[in-house]
């Protein structure tokens, strides 16, 4: 890797120091977006890799190029690797990324035109659940159910409603920005009374669940998981399918030659390995040490008067609303606390009065930080930090020094990798 960077180095200054700069932004600052991780330096080693020049159009034993012994090797111990950590009985981990794993999916099991029954997207549902500006959107009738605006769950007498009057084909749950975990056992004793596919969209917390600290929802009976590799399962940007057997020919066929061509040999071999560590019990305890820290996090906000969406967390995120605790939007604050080096997103809040781009609140999470090792304590800090930098966006001067203290306790917390 050494001698590939010091080639990188003579041949392309500007793009050697791009890369140099951004492992200083990952080093130097706290990583609070949920979706986001630092990966195993294996991991980068097998991105890196030869296995980026290799075409492997198909399925191991059954591709359209030749030369595939060691592409279908690494394709099935991913696959392999992928139904043990999740309990299932099959998996595809070609999809280029999450949204086409979920594009698959839709492609695969249902026809134009069909209903889907998702989570609003303000109350936490994701681009790919139907937002009308995805062609996904466009292409089925996606309708929704919503959480209480008292205590942020899911309301299942009104889901059921809707579910028996649109009759949808598919009942989806999973999502990008709610701070719980989910009751599948309600989800799919619905989809069962009126005959639909049970998906769960798990791209934020499949790690969790690999780490056997969230609900597995096959352990509920549900048809197809869905994951991206890159967030809490700490692999390279990518998608896995995870489903039972009798879905298994259609799946495979709308990954390939449905929606993608050739597979990225380099990213599957990077998911095989980042399969190998989630199966380890040392994941298990990352997996804890994720939702601890959340927890603690989630605490100390409330415990100073920061209102929470649904008023906490199950799992590794929390949205807060930043109009409500601070008088400021979520640009706002994202932007204040971007320059402390605490790196967060603006995010939509249920029923959102405001526009997506000057929402009312953030969204942060833990798995990044717990990956550099911060724990309980450091989560106090950190939240102390939050907290004085969103009350004062005049004090330029106590921004500037809040910055730099973050800035040294980083350099405590190295990063794998870099
Ligand atoms: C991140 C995410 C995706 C999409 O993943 P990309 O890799 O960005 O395409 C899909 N669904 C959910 C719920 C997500 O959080």
């Amino acid at each position: 890797m050494n001698s590939y960077r010091a080639l990188l180095k003579k041949s392309d200054p500007d793009i050697f120091s791009a890369l140099e700069g951004e492992e200083r932004r990952q080093r130097v600052g706290i990583e609070l977006i949920p979706s986001e991780n630092y990966t195993y330096p294996e991991v980068l080693c097998a991105l890196g890799s030869v296995f980026t020049n290799k075409y492997s159009e198909g399925y191991p034993g059954k591709r359209y190029y030749g030369g595939q012994e060691f592409t279908d090797k690494i394709e099935n111990i991913a696959r392999e690797r992928a139904k043990e950590v999740f309990r299932c009985e099959h998996a595809n981990v070609q999809p280029l990324s999450g949204s086409p794993m979920n594009q698959a999916v839709y492609l695969g099991l249902l026809e134009p035109g069909d209903t889907i029954l998702a989570m609003d997207l303000s109350h936490g549902g994701h681009l790919t659940h139907g937002a009308p500006v995805s062609f996904m959107g466009k292409l089925f009738n996606f309708i929704r159910y919503k959480t209480d605006p008292v205590d942020g769950n899911i309301d299942f007498d009104e889901l059921r409603k809707t579910a028996l009057k649109h009759k949808p084909k598919m009942i989806l749950c999973g999502y990008t920005s709610y701070p719980r975990d989910l009751d599948y056992a309600s989800f799919k004793r619905i989809a069962d009374e009126v005959g639909a596919i049970t998906m769960t969209d798990a791209s934020h917390y499949g790690g969790l669940v690999a780490a056997d600290v969230m609900l597995n929802p096959f352990d509920f009976g549900f048809d197809i998981v869905t994951t991206t590799s890159h967030k809490s399962l700490r692999g390279p940007r990518g998608g896995i399918i995870l489903c039972k057997k009798e879905f298994a020919p259609k799946i495979d066929k709308a990954v390939f030659p449905g929606l993608q061509g050739g597979p990225h040999m380099n990213t599957i071999a990077g998911i095989a390995i980042a399969l190998k560590k989630a199966a380890e019990l040392d994941f298990h305890k990352y997996g804890l040490q994720i939702l601890n820290n959340a927890k603690t996090l989630a605490t100390e906000l409330t415990e100073s008067g920061v209102s929470l969406v649904t008023g906490g967390t199950d799992n590794h995120m929390m949205v807060i609303d930043t109009e409500k605790s601070f008088g400021i939007n979520g640009k706002v604050a994202e932007e204040l606390l971007d320059s402390v080096s605490i790196t967060t997103n603006k995010q939509i809040i249920p029923d959102d009065p405001n526009p997506p781009l000057k929402p009312s609140g953030i969204r942060i999470g833990t798995p990044a930080a717990t990956t550099r090792g911060m724990k309980e304590k450091d989560m106090v800090q950190l939240a102390g930090w939050m907290i004085k930098t969103l009350k004062n966006p005049d004090k330029l001067e106590l921004a500037r020094h809040t910055k730099h203290e973050i800035e040294s306790f980083c350099s405590k917390f190295p990063v794998p990798g870099i």
